[in-house]
């Protein structure tokens, strides 16, 4: 690298955000990870519910996650190492109209332990991550660019931003700075998904851990208290509803959502409600891109403006580490020049 070494700004702490900082710290850059939220881990997050006992946790986003990569194989194999992520040999099935019937297809599922938060507490705690700061906006100030928060605060002065938020948060943030860029995050929609939290003083009687659910608003429930590492009681559910009906109840309050999807779920299971002793509602509003680029990344070499993320790279967890992977790459052959 020539001259002195740049400090960049990356915006969001979730696995693109973490792991492309996490690469471009190794090049000696100055980097600082900035994030809205209270923890990192952004839809890889876990939910903590003291009240329900220790380690009564939930993972409300990011269920597993699959791995086809060599580069995200090898790193799953040292984060095993570490003891942040776990394989998850639960049974998993699908529910239709007709009943239970066995999941088809391969699937090595993997899972952060003891929560699927793990991976990116342990990629945060290696770097200036500062939590609770909401990027509002970037302006230029010559040759860098001044990071302002939520209170038109002046968060630090960076040679490059790199901007990891879901599509349209990105699109938000670049418009006025890098409107091609922001061009390219237009073109995503993002679609919604209500996850309800639930627990269980009795155990709901069903033999499986996961299952895909063909039908009803429901798209996916899981005895989250099943995965490797958070075998504590209660019995602890998350469901997630379909795309279209989270769209089509976006704006509901979460009471009569959880009221709805508790009955789906029942429904779904074609078992005897049971009374949850706890329950929670989370409105994902940019769960998963409907149609996601396949870039792998972006980066404007002349601004020092770039953005990675699941959307910019074919969805999910492995597409989010790759498009973060990706830009600390292209971020590396820009400083060689
Ligand atoms: C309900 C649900 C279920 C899912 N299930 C699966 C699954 O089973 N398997 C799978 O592989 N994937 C799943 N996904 C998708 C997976 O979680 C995402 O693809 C992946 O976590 C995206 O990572 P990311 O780093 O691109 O974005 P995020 O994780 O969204 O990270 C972006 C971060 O930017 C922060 N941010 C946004 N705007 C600002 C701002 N203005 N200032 C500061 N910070 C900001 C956010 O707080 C967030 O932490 C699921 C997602 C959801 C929501």
């Amino acid at each position: 690298m020539d001259g002195e070494a740049p400090r960049i700004a990356v915006i969001g702490a979730g696995i693109s955000g973490l792991t492309c900082a996490t690469e471009i710290a190794k090049l000696g850059c100055g980097v600082s990870v900035l994030d809205k939220a209270r923890g990192p881990g952004g839809r890889m997050s876990t939910r903590r519910v003291p009240d329900l006992g220790v380690g009564a946790d939930f993972d409300h986003g990011a269920q597993y996650f699959t791995v086809r990569s060599p580069e995200l194989s090898s790193r799953v194999e040292q984060w095993s190492s570490e003891g942040v992520v776990a394989p998850w040999h639960g049974r998993i099935v699908a529910l239709g109209p007709d009943g239970v019937e066995e999941s088809s297809g391969i699937t090595r599922r993997v899972v952060g332990t003891p929560g699927m938060n793990a991976i990116c507490q342990r990629l945060a705690a290696g770097l200036d991550t500062r939590l609770g700061v909401q990027v509002s906006s970037i302006e230029s100030d010559g040759d860098a660019w001044t990071v302002l928060d939520r209170a038109g605060d002046n968060v630090g002065t960076f040679e490059k931003v790199i901007c990891t938020a879901p599509a349209p948060q990105t699109e938000k943030l670049l418009r006025g700075i890098a409107p091609e860029l922001a061009d390219r995050a237009a073109a995503v929609q993002m679609q919604p998904c209500w996850s309800v939290l639930l627990a269980f003083d009795a155990p709901i009687p069903v033999d499986f851990d996961g299952a895909f659910v063909n039908h009803g608003p429901l798209s996916w429930v899981a005895r989250t208290s099943a995965k490797p590492a958070r075998q504590t009681p209660p019995d602890r559910w998350v469901l997630h509803a379909g795309p279209s009906w989270s769209e089509a109840h976006l704006e509901d309050d979460a009471e009569p959502v959880v009221e709805a999807l508790v009955a789906a779920f029942f429904d779904a299971l074609d078992a005897r409600p049971s009374q949850p002793a706890w329950c929670k509602g989370h409105r994902w509003r940019f769960a998963l891109a409907q149609n996601p680029l396949a870039d792998g990344c972006f980066y404007d070499r002349r601004l020092g403006i770039g953005a990675c993320g699941d959307w910019a790279n074919g969805n999910r967890v492995e597409g989010a580490f790759l498009s973060g992977l990706r830009l600390a790459q292209e971020i590396e052959r820009a400083l060689d020049r």
